[in-house]
């Protein structure tokens, strides 16, 4: 057997249209969509990451902005920033990218970002209301995964999916996304014993825990579907995700690559909520063109 591809390059492209279509209209509507990332490391490979969302951004007509304040700005010194952008009416999706400083902690800092921007859905109110299952911004990667589930067309009702990995960005959202579609989840992470016997029951395996080759051919029951959300860099330069790519294809079902799986899908995801946060600045007439 070999695995289907999951790919999430197609579905992003469908997402960056629609999107691009609506920043259109919300520059039409005296609110050309505006992005601001805030980068606080030093670390190549996250401006690298920081600089294909501008990219992205800009493609679809939205004006995505970095604000670098050093790998040795200090939390008073990132609070400032994001307080200014908060009030900042021409600004609509704020991202406080990680990793931060040393010292620094995103808890301290997430609250500062309203609501409305936090087009990653970082902050405690977003995730508050991703909890109690209210409208409001998902961080984008686990939706992501959703989408791209979705978009292969496997209904999640009723299905066991297991996630490895319960961090605030991926792992405990995406679980709370997941059972808002009916799915049973477990939730698996560095101190679960015997992860295989878990992962080994999933109908539908999600590997977040940016472990290279953490999930081989064992830890999948044949015909499962894995989504790896893993984007781990290897000592040669090249980007390989937590399923090892050499032994899951023969078991698996259904896979999601790295790259070209999630990470694309993501990016789609920050974009589409960059518009929709500029669509309802721009009043309940624009808002109304829908999502
Ligand atoms: P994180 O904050 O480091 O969390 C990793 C999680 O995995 C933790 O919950 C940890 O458990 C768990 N874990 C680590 N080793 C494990 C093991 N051996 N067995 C079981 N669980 C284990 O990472 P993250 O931010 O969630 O990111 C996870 C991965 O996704 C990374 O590779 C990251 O680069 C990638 N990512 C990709 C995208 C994208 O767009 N594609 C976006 C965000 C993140 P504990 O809680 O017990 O420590």
């Amino acid at each position: 057997m070999t695995a289907d591809v999951l790919s999430g390059t197609e579905l992003a492209a469908a997402l960056h249209a629609r999107t691009a279509r609506r920043a259109a209209g919300s520059a039409e509507r005296g609110h050309p969509p505006r992005l601001v990332v805030v980068l606080a490391t030093g670390e190549e490979s996250t401006a690298w990451y920081v600089r294909s969302i501008a990219r992205a951004a800009g493609r679809v007509g939205i004006d995505c902005t970095v604000v670098d304040v050093g790998a040795a700005a200090t939390t008073e010194e990132i609070r400032a920033v994001l307080d200014r952008l908060a009030v900042d009416d021409a600004v609509h999706g704020i991202i406080l990218q990680t990793p931060l400083p040393p010292g620094v902690e995103v808890a301290d800092l997430v609250g500062s970002i309203p609501p409305g921007k936090d087009v990653d859905g970082a902050g405690p109110q977003s995730l508050g209301r991703l909890v109690c299952g209210w409208p409001g911004f998902a961080p984008a990667t686990a939706r992501a995964v959703v989408e791209v589930l979705d978009h292969a067309g496997h209904d999640l009702a009723g299905r066991h999916v297991v996630v490895v990995g319960r961090s605030t960005v991926v792992g405990k959202p995406l679980a709370h996304l997941l059972l808002d579609r009916d799915a049973t989840v477990t939730v698996c992470h560095s101190r679960t014993k015997s992860l295989a016997e878990h992962t080994r029951t999933a109908d539908v395996l999600v590997a977040a825990a940016g472990r290279i080759g953490l999930i081989t051919a064992d830890h999948v029951r044949p015909g499962a579907i894995v989504v790896d959300v893993g984007t781990n860099s290897t000592l040669d330069g090249r980007l390989v995700g937590d399923v090892d790519a050499r032994t899951v294809p023969g078991v698996a079902g259904a896979l999601t690559p790295v790259p070209g799986g999630v990470g694309p899908v993501t990016t789609a995801l920050l974009l589409e909520h960059t518009v929709t946060a500029a669509l309802a600045a721009a009043g309940p007439s624009a808002t109304q063109e829908g999502p």
